[in-house]
């Protein structure tokens, strides 16, 4: 019977009611060591007063043996040679043990002090699981502060440069003609930063809702496309998109399944080995699915990351990625919609250097019967 319980006051009181009859007794304390080591009272019953039992308890700690004086018997609860606390059994009447009972409740405290400590390492985790309970809201709270309040002077400063570049404050020279789309550029890479940061904050507190509207997946990726092709004209990349006939349908976010697709592409593109890079789009309807794969002739990815890859923050080569940009949040905000649409998307790849694939699966909506 003895440790079923996680909470101390219930294990004590629980181990009690089978110790007591042992020594004829009907109160008990436990005294636990204090910050300097004596043994001060936790809890008990009946016996509040420890007038002279400090020293018993102190003296049965020290020997590691059940020692029974007068109407008193102490027993040290040692697990692994440290003394987890003394539990003291009173009776009314004078306590007398013979060998026989003394082993028996020395056994019974030796498995009592492993469950004593069991409580307490469970304490120290739940302890340890509400800090870091707290930190995680924190992280949360300061991101979404951040990206919210760094959000309002780039756009200002991004809506400017605009007006500069539209001639609104007159005409502008040849080289600020050179230097302001660098900087509209820059300010859109953090504008795009900053949104995936929000995104991230809005998914992690739970607020991260999605709409349900009949999708046509070759839209998605055409819109898409449209969007990284600057980039792809950048890097020389060459794009292939593969669609069906029968055109694959889903209930689900445009919006969010477009920022999927950019961010899959904008992955290979810049993921990619020093030769042209190549990526191709397929989507096909696989019985009551919708799948959609992103493939690049990239670096790759190693086998033990692939899974790892979809977790936040989280970048195979971080130093790699700085010069490229990018946090390590795409692809966990990415599986977040898939999840949201009750889909899934898994990575796959041969290796280093042999380019990686990204697949995702969502129910297809129910075809309307003609
Ligand atoms: P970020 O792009 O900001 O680093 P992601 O979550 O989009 O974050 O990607 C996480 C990591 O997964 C990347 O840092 C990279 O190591 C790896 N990765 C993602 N896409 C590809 C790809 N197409 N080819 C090779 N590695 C990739």
């Amino acid at each position: 019977a003895i440790g079923t319980h996680l909470d101390l006051r219930l294990l004590i009181a629980d181990a009690v009611t089978y110790l007591l009859p042992l020594v004829r007794g009907d109160r008990y304390a436990l005294l636990l060591p204090d910050a300097k080591g004596s043994y001060a009272l936790s809890f008990g019953q009946g016996l509040e007063s420890l007038e002279g039992l400090r020293e018993l308890a102190a003296f049965a700690s020290k020997n590691d043996e059940v020692i029974s004086d007068k109407n008193v018997v102490a027993l040290p609860l040692a697990a692994k040679g440290i003394t987890a606390g003394i539990l003291l059994l009173g009776s009314p009447e004078a306590i007398v043990l013979d060998g026989r009972e003394k082993s028996l409740l020395a056994a019974a405290a030796d498995q009592l002090a492993v469950a004593v400590e069991n409580v307490g390492i469970y304490e120290k985790e739940k302890q340890a699981l509400a800090r870091l309970t707290e930190l995680d809201r924190l992280k949360n709270e300061f991101i979404s502060m951040v990206s919210h309040e760094l959000r309002t002077p780039v756009a200002s400063a991004d809506g400017y440069v605009s007006l500069f570049l539209a001639g609104v404050t007159g005409t502008i020279s040849e080289d600020q003609k050179k230097y302001l789309p660098i900087i509209k550029d820059n300010n859109q890479r953090l504008l795009a930063l900053i949104n995936r940061l929000l995104d991230f904050s809005s998914m992690e507190t739970g607020r991260f809702s999605i709409k349900k509207e009949l999708i046509s997946i070759n839209e998605i990726i055409g819109q898409a496309r449209q969007e990284v092709q600057a980039g792809l004209d950048l890097k020389r990349a060459k794009l292939t998109v593969s669609l069906e006939a029968r055109e694959p349908n889903f209930m689900g976010d445009a919006e969010k399944m477009r920022e999927v697709l950019v961010n899959l592409i904008d992955n290979a593109l810049k993921f990619t080995a020093d030769a042209a890079p190549e990526i191709k789009i397929a989507a096909a309807n696989k019985g009551s699915l919708v799948e959609v794969c992103v493939e690049d002739n990239g670096r790759g990815i190693e086998k033990e990351y692939l899974e790892s890859i979809f977790n936040e923050f989280y970048q195979v080569e971080p130093a790699m990625t700085r010069q490229t940009g990018g946090v390590g949040l795409g692809l966990a905000i990415v599986r977040e919609i898939i999840n949201k649409h009750h889909g899934r998307i898994w990575a796959e790849s041969e290796g280093k250097g042999k380019g990686a694939q990204f697949i995702f699966e969502l129910p297809a909506a129910e075809r309307v019967r003609s």
